[in-house]
C-alpha cells in the first residue's frame, strides 16, 4: 500500500521542527521510520504533515556526563548498543538493546523513536522506567524534562504533547555495587517479547540487598514497575533463597487477556520466571562487582 498524501517537512533546527508541529493540525515525526512508515503505508495513520528530523543537528549526540548518560533522541539504537563508553557506564543498556528486533532494524530504529512510540512490549521504554530515566521534550514554550514514571500513559500513548518533540533520553549511570539483567521470552529471537524484565539490584556494604529496581514489558498497557517485588527486596530478610517467593509477587501486574500468542495465566507464569532469573543474575553480577 501507499500512504495518503502528506506534506513532507525537513526542518534544520529543533525550533523549525516545533514550528512545523504547531503549524499543521496533525503531524507525525519521522525518526527511524521503522514503526512509522508501515503505519503510513497501511494508512493506519494519515497525517497532514510528516516532519523528518534527519537534518536537525545534535539529535544523535551521545555523552556520559557525571551521573547521567545523555542520548540524543534520533540516536540509532545500534550506535548506542556499540558505544563502549555507554557500556562501561551502564551495561544494562547494551544487554537490553540486544533484544530489540534485529541488527538491521536497530541500524535504522532510534532510541527516541522507540520511547515516543511507547509500544507496551518494547524493551527501551521498560529500560527507561526501570532505571528511573527521563526524557527532554521541546515544545513552543521551550524544553521540559519528563520522568519515565510520568511518560507512559497507555498503548502507543505518552504524555508528550502533540506539538512537542522528544529531543533527548537520559539514563543514569549504574551505581556501584549494582548488578543488572534484561531477560525476555519471545517465540523467535528478534520478535516482540511475550514478556520481558529489566532489573538492577544494589548491595549494601555488608553484602545484603539494599534495594532493587524492576520493570516489565509485554504484560499490560504500558511498561510497568514491579513495585511489590521492589518492596519485598527492602525487607531485611530478603536474600537469594527467597527470590522465587519474591518473584511470585509480580504476577498481579499482568492485565493482557488471553490472545493468540498465549493465555494470560501462561504470561503470569512466564513473568514470574523471568523476574526470578533477573533477580538471580543481577545478584550474581552485583556480588562480582562488589568484590
Ligand atoms: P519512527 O518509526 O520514525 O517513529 C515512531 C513513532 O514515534 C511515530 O509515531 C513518530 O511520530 C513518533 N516519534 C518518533 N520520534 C519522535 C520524537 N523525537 N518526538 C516525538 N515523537 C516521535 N521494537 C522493540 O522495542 N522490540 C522489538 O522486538 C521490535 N521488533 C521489531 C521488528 C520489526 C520487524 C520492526 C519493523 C520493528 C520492530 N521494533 C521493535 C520497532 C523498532 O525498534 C523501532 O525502532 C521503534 O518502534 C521506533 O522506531 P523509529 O525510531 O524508527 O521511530
Amino acid at each position: 500500500m501507499k500512504p495518503s498524501r502528506f506534506e513532507y517537512v525537513l526542518p534544520r533546527s529543533i525550533e523549525e521542527a516545533v514550528a512545523a508541529r504547531v503549524e499543521h493540525a496533525d503531524t507525525v515525526v519521522l525518526s527511524g521510520g521503522q514503526s512509522l512508515v508501515p503505519t503510513l503505508n497501511f494508512r493506519l495513520s494519515n497525517p497532514e504533515a510528516v516532519i523528518d528530523l534527519r537534518l536537525v543537528p545534535g539529535l544523535d549526540d551521545v555523552r556520559v556526563e557525571g551521573e547521567w548518560i545523555h542520548v540524543g533522541g534520533r540516536t540509532r539504537q545500534r550506535d548506542l548498543e556499540l558505544d563502549d563508553a555507554v557500556h562501561a557506564a551502564n551495561p544494562l543498556i547494551r544487554e537490553t538493546l540486544h533484544h530489540v528486533a534485529h541488527p538491521v532494524i536497530r541500524n535504522r530504529g532510534t532510541v527516541g523513536g522507540s520511547i515516543a512510540h511507547a509500544d507496551p512490549s518494547a524493551e527501551l521504554p521498560c529500560l527507561l522506567l526501570c532505571l528511573d530515566g527521563e526524557v527532554v521534550a521541546h515544545g513552543p514554550s521551550g524544553a521540559r524534562t519528563i520522568d519515565a514514571q510520568d511518560l507512559f500513559e497507555f498503548i502507543l500513548s505518552t504524555t508528550l504533547e502533540p506539538d512537542e518533540i522528544l529531543t533527548e533520553v537520559r539514563f543514569p549511570v549504574l551505581p556501584e555495587r549494582t548488578g543488572w539483567c534484561f531477560t525476555e521470552f519471545a517465540r523467535r529471537h528478534g520478535d516482540f517479547a511475550l514478556a520481558g524484565v529489566a532489573a538492577t539490584l544494589t548491595l549494601a556494604d555488608d553484602g545484603t540487598i539494599a534495594w532493587g529496581q524492576l520493570a516489565a514489558c509485554g504484560v499490560t498497557t504500558t511498561p510497568v514497575r514491579l513495585v511489590a517485588v521492589e518492596d519485598a527486596l527492602l525487607d531485611d530478610a530478603a536474600d537469594p533463597s527467597r527470590f522465587r517467593e519474591i518473584a511470585a509477587l509480580a504476577a498481579d501486574v499482568v492485565t493482557v487477556p488471553d490472545d493468540e500468542s498465549c493465555s494470560s495465566a501462561y504470561r503470569r507464569d512466564l513473568l514470574v520466571g523471568l523476574v526470578e532469573r533477573a533477580l538471580r543474575t543481577s545478584w550474581q553480577r552485583a556480588t562480582e562487582r562488589a568484590t
